[in-house]
């Protein structure tokens, strides 16, 4: 069965990039009816924190992404970390080296003295035939993973095909410190064997630690996932994504009206791709995606592409869904709802035209708040020479139906009777009405007022 994961670190929130990852991971576990795990890597003490954890679940629920088994903590694996290590100095696939941080640092030194890689020397690694120094009085050692020197490490990468590195270039790591606490590759490692995770789907700034994880699977005897690592994304500018470009922080787009089928959408697109395909529902990308399909390239976060995704999905969604997200932010600007038309009805009539939600709110504001027609505008657009029109028209209000269509009826009637053009009167309507001069078709904004307060606006102006 394929089990993937998701493992980020709880230091900051959840931010695009992990979000992609999390995506394309649990989108291959789900393609083939598998497992998806979430893993919280916080064995940085300094930097994790609890409320971290919360905005990555937060995100993750936000889209969607439902792990099936987990979230496993890596701070309570600890024992199974001491278990493996006491288990790798007993074979010898790891041994104790009681050097200083001091003196590692002084062995690096002497080694680019003379032009050579900064590496550990292998004073304490175990050698046939080698004696080993007399261990330093009260020195408390690391242990480090005794890497093979010769041959080398290729796995074949999902993204960026074969990738082999040379043994030599690495380093005998250090997998526990000498407080004990085991390092970051090692837990990795060891957590991917335990949770038998076939396919580790992450940043290719993780590139680097592979070879070293692979060396300690092996030595462990354990069976090699699949790795495949993800482009980094960058703004349209080519750079890293970063704040300057706009969020970053999966958790603002709600914050800011973006739907998360929007940015399910949006993440499916950045470094993958179905042909020519840019809109699909989450389902149908489960059933298309695969592995063949990763772009190698960095991808590109664009954020008019985001706006035009977003305002597709505005236009697709429930009119009771969207009055949901919009009115706590309406309350918030000072909204009065009583008595004035159903925000349902308003955001159906106006939904077409924004990106975000909370910019849909902020327009359907102007059914919600008394309105206050600035003196100028009035002057240059209610002049003697319309309010005969404006008071048939008021007049025509008090009888008809209350629909669009009828509104609209009333609207012509007035225009050809005074022989007016429709800005002539429309204008004048908008300010009065509504206080301001764009709004959506007249007809149907008054249609959707009650009478009275129509009739209560006109008459105070004319
Ligand atoms: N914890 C790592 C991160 O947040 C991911 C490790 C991995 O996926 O192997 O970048």
């Amino acid at each position: 069965p394929i089990r993937t994961r998701f493992a980020p670190s709880p230091t900051g929130y959840l931010h695009v990039g992990g979000a992609r990852t999390a995506l394309f991971s649990w989108a291959y576990a789900r393609h083939f009816g598998g497992q998806f795990i979430l893993r919280i890597e916080d064995t940085d003490l300094e930097r994790s924190t609890p409320e971290a954890v919360q905005a990555i679940i937060d995100g993750m629920n936000w889209l969607g992404l439902q792990h099936d088994e987990g979230p496993f903590y890596q701070m309570q694996r600890m024992d199974r970390y001491r278990e493996v290590i006491a288990q790798m100095l007993a074979d010898g696939s790891a041994y104790h080296c009681y050097c200083t941080p001091e003196e590692v640092e002084a062995m690096r030194e002497r080694q680019r003295a003379i032009g050579e890689k900064p590496r550990y020397d292998g004073t304490w690694r175990p050698e046939e035939g080698k004696t080993l120094p007399a261990i330093p009085e009260g020195r408390k050692p690391v242990v480090r993973f005794r890497n093979p020197v010769d041959g080398e490490v290729t796995w074949d990468d999902v993204v960026k095909g074969t990738i082999t590195i040379a043994n030599r270039e690495m380093d005998d790591l250090i997998i526990a410190r000498s407080d004990g606490t085991p390092t970051y590759n090692f837990c990795v490692a060891i957590d991917d064997w335990d949770m038998k995770i076939t396919h580790v789907i992450r940043g290719d700034d993780h590139v680097n630690n592979t070879p070293r994880q692979i060396n300690i699977l092996r030595a462990l005897g354990a069976e090699l996932p699949q790795y495949g690592h993800l482009p980094m994304i960058h703004g349209t500018d080519g750079q890293k994504l970063s704040k300057r470009h706009g969020a970053v922080s999966v958790m603002d787009y709600p914050a800011q009206g973006y739907l998360p089928e929007a940015m399910l959408n949006y993440l499916a697109r950045l470094g993958w791709s179905h042909g020519d395909d840019e809109i699909f529902s989450i389902e149908q990308f489960v059933q298309w995606f695969d592995l063949d399909h990763l772009t190698k390239s960095p991808a590109q976060f664009n954020f008019e592409k985001f706006d035009w995704l977003n305002n597709h999905y505005i236009k697709q969604a429930d009119n009771g869904r969207l009055a949901d997200l919009a009115r706590p932010l309406m309350t918030e600007h000072g909204a009065q709802f009583d008595g004035a038309p159903e925000l349902q009805a308003v955001i159906a009539l106006m939904k077409d035209r924004f990106n975000t939600v909370n910019e849909l709110a902020v327009a359907a504001m102007l059914f919600y708040r008394q309105p206050a027609p600035d003196a100028a505008l009035l002057a240059q657009h209610v002049t003697d020479a319309v309010k005969p029109a404006l008071a048939q028209f008021a007049t025509q209000l008090q009888s008809i139906e209350w629909n669009k269509d009828a509104v609209s009826a009333a609207l012509k009637e007035t225009l050809a009777a005074h022989k007016l053009k429709m800005p002539q009167l429309a204008m004048p309507l908008r300010l009065l009405i509504t206080g301001q001069l764009q709004t959506p078709s007249i007809d149907a904004v008054i249609a959707l007022f009650d009478r009275n307060v129509v009739q209560a606006r006109m008459q105070k102006y004319l």
